[in-house]
């Protein structure tokens, strides 16, 4: 008796794993046409729900992108891009003496002569690259801008200056982290992603940076 018991049990459990493979899937297959649509038009559609889906089925996703030799990097451009646009609004409605810009250390010029603080790299705008023009840029609107080299310096200024919006440039994993780090401290947050990423000498849009920090659409 137990055994036709165990037996159907193992029926139904087995019934059921099938069944949520095939709901992620389908859901996976819907979410990569809408990743498509959005990288090709620039529009999105039902954006919340679209960022909770790539956020949960990420993997799932990019498996499908994978099998189908695309390049798996449109999830995180679009992951982004997605992020921005929910956060735009609420990021707008804020002072930018509120606002804080954070820059990865990575984007320097490999014979930058500024030094480390407590606080991030202190940039002397020694035009060897354009991040000291970019700092003047964005300090003449008011925001507060730090070059630092990794997350825990960033968690550290959060924590000391509690600002009201962030624009961090990074990878696209270093903005995914920082964008879901800010969503948890509830500061809309905006990201801008290297074009070219590494360890040194990385580079990015500089326009998308300076049309970012003056809030254009
Ligand atoms: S401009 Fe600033 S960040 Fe760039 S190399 Fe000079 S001191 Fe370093």
């Amino acid at each position: 008796m137990l055994d036709i018991y165990l037996g159907s049990l193992f029926y139904l459990i087995g019934e059921f794993v099938i069944f949520l493979a095939l709901i992620v899937l389908i859901l996976s297959v819907i979410a990569t046409f809408m990743i498509l649509y959005s990288f090709k038009t620039g529009h999105f559609f039902a954006a919340r729900l679209m960022l909770i889906g790539i956020s949960t089925l990420e993997n799932a996703i990019k498996s499908i992108f994978w099998i189908a030799r695309a390049d798996d990097a449109i999830v995180d451009d679009v992951g982004i891009r997605l992020g921005n646009y929910i956060n735009k609004k609420k990021f707008a409605r804020i002072s930018r003496g509120e606002r804080f810009i954070f820059m990865p250390q990575c984007v320097r010029s490999p014979e930058c002569p500024a030094k480390l603080t407590p606080e991030g790299i202190r940039c002397i705008a020694c035009g060897r690259c354009r991040v000291g023009e970019a700092k003047k840029t964005a300090e003449g609107l008011g925001y507060k801008f730090f070059i630092v080299p990794g997350s825990s310096f960033i968690k550290r200024i959060i924590k000391k200056y509690k600002p009201r919006a962030i624009i961090g440039v990074g990878c696209p994993m270093e903005i995914k982290q920082g964008l879901a780090m800010c969503h948890s401290y509830d500061i809309p947050a905006m990201g801008v992603p290297l074009s070219q990423a590494g360890c040194v000498a990385t580079t990015l849009d500089w326009d998308v940076l300076y049309d970012t920090l003056s809030d254009k659409p």
